[in-house]
């Protein structure tokens, strides 16, 4: 399923596939002790299997983990550093961050980011996108951004809990409209919450879902007359452009 922004979303065979692809990989690298593969497995579980947005996997600390504070789930700050929601995770995802955080974050203190960059520092934007980009091509699946790896959660999640008030939460309060047109039913039945399987095909009020314009970092469906591409080309929503400048 691809527009002009390229891959919206990934088949349960392709998720697959590039699950497997960063699994095999990450295995190899911890067997060796190297890092990049196990870093690469972490991004994508973290786009693919809790939907975070970009700018939040990068800003991640290790405070914010199950292993720290005993949820099961990891803690999302907004601006001023409050927990702005939780997002529930896997008992697999938790244990791939605790073994993470023994392993190669030994010693790093709570407000310690849990990812860093090759050279040390923050992760940013660009190197975030270029990695999923490389694990892509890499794992034989074409072109893929974290857009496309979110979308694919909050499908799955809408499709096994069938509750858009929930997906929404999950999601970071991503709109209706966003999500009614990654899950694929009609704005009336994502206004209420209603659960409301698949039905309404591609008639989504007011948009014709070949010309949607989606932004490649959080895969939100972008207004007329806002968002912007950035120099290496990719579409943003303002609020993704807010951090891309901050970073
Ligand atoms: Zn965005």
């Amino acid at each position: 399923m691809t527009n002009q922004n390229g891959r919206k979303r990934l088949s349960a065979a392709e998720l697959v596939t590039v699950l497997s692809y960063v699994r095999t990989r990450a295995n190899l690298a911890r067997q060796k002790g190297t890092t990049r593969a196990v870093i690469d497995e972490l991004i994508v579980l973290l786009l693919a299997t809790a939907g975070l947005r970009p700018h939040e996997l990068c800003a991640l600390r290790i405070g914010d983990l199950p292993g720290t504070h005993g949820e099961m789930a990891l803690w999302i700050r907004d601006t001023t550093g409050g927990v702005a929601r939780k997002v529930h995770i896997s008992e697999d995802l938790a244990e791939r961050l605790a073994r993470f955080v023994r392993s190669y974050r030994n010693g790093a203190q709570q407000e310690d980011l849990l990812l860093e960059s090759e050279r040390g520092g923050p992760l940013g934007y660009m190197s975030l996108y270029n990695k999923v980009r490389r694990i892509g091509q890499e794992a034989a699946i074409g072109k893929l951004s974290p857009a496309a790896l979110r979308r694919t959660y909050i499908q799955q999640l809408y499709h096994a809990e069938q509750d858009l008030r929930y997906v929404q939460e999950q999601a970071g309060y991503m709109s209706r409209r966003s999500i009614a047109e990654i899950v694929k039913i009609c704005c009336d039945a994502a206004g209420d919450g209603a659960n409301q399987p698949e039905q309404a095909g591609n008639k989504l009020a007011g948009m014709d879902p070949g010309q949607t314009s989606i932004c490649e970092a959080c895969g939100a469906t972008i207004t007329k007359g806002t968002g912007r591409r950035i120099e290496s080309g990719q579409l943003l929503c303002d609020g993704c452009l807010r951090y891309f400048r901050r970073a």
